[in-house]
């Protein structure tokens, strides 16, 4: 699909969004108000609230002081410095996110935007530039855009916050991390991404954008890619994540 049509498309859903009723961002039942859960899915999906590990954001079961860190963490601490999450990623939630992959539903994205800030606040507020992790040029084709990109201009939008959306590049195709475990996955992506914009990042505090932490081998590379081009510290807002570090249901 090309822009003019995605242009099109985008603009006639929202001319329609102003004739319908709102509908549920998830199920497209109707809704009070746009950009909504409607009551049903509100109670299914699962949003992350404190406690969590300070570094991966990973939710605690029940109460715990906090800025304790999961075993994961301790075992083998991340690149990046903090990373945060929305909502859990799992069979409720997963309709929303593939949404946002595979089909034009990109209508949302400005809603989304501001569940990323109510779930990153901190991480917003510290940040100098916003960075969304690249998809690969022939991801770009099959899908028609980059969803962690929209995200991140949304979120941009949204906060005031510069973003950079061409900082990265995928300088190597990485096959579909579906079926690999978390070592594999890790050796797939390392060294897959290069900083197109040095100047943009140097010295600066980068919060990385994605839709969905998985195992966060994607993550960890950009981020290790971005601290050796000069970035300060780098944290990292998405939408989803899996329960467990290493749990895969992509
Ligand atoms: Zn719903
Ligand atoms: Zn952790």
């Amino acid at each position: 699909m090309n822009a003019v049509t995605t242009f099109v498309r985008g603009a006639s859903r929202l001319f329609l969004d102003s004739l319908l009723p709102p509908q549920c961002l998830s199920c497209d039942g109707i809704v009070d108000t746009p950009g909504n859960l409607c009551a049903d899915c509100f109670s299914k999906f699962t949003f992350i609230t404190p406690p969590c590990c300070e570094r991966c954001g990973i939710p605690f079961e029940g109460a715990i002081i906090d800025d304790l860190l999961c075993g994961a963490c301790v075992r083998e601490p991340p690149t990046f410095t903090r990373a945060r999450a929305a909502f859990i990623y799992d069979a409720q939630s997963r309709g929303l996110v593939l949404k946002l992959k595979h089909a034009d539903r990109t209508d949302t994205i400005v809603h989304l935007a501001r569940w990323l800030q109510r779930a990153g606040a901190d991480l917003v507020k510290s940040c100098d530039v916003i960075v969304p992790v690249p998809l690969h040029r022939w991801r770009l084709v099959t899908r028609s855009y980059n969803q962690a990109a929209l995200l991140a201009n949304a979120l941009g939008k949204y906060t005031g916050k510069p973003v950079v959306p061409d900082a990265l590049a995928r300088i190597k195709a990485t096959p579909s991390q579906g079926n690999l475990n978390r070592t594999a996955r890790h050796r797939n992506v390392a060294r897959a991404f290069a900083v197109k914009r040095t100047k943009a990042i140097t010295d600066k505090r980068v919060l990385l954008i994605d839709d969905v932490l998985t195992t966060g081998a994607t993550a960890d590379a950009c981020a290790h890619t971005l601290l050796a081009a000069g970035a300060t510290t780098v944290d990292v807002l998405v939408l989803a994540r899996v329960p467990t570090p290493g749990s895969s249901m992509e």
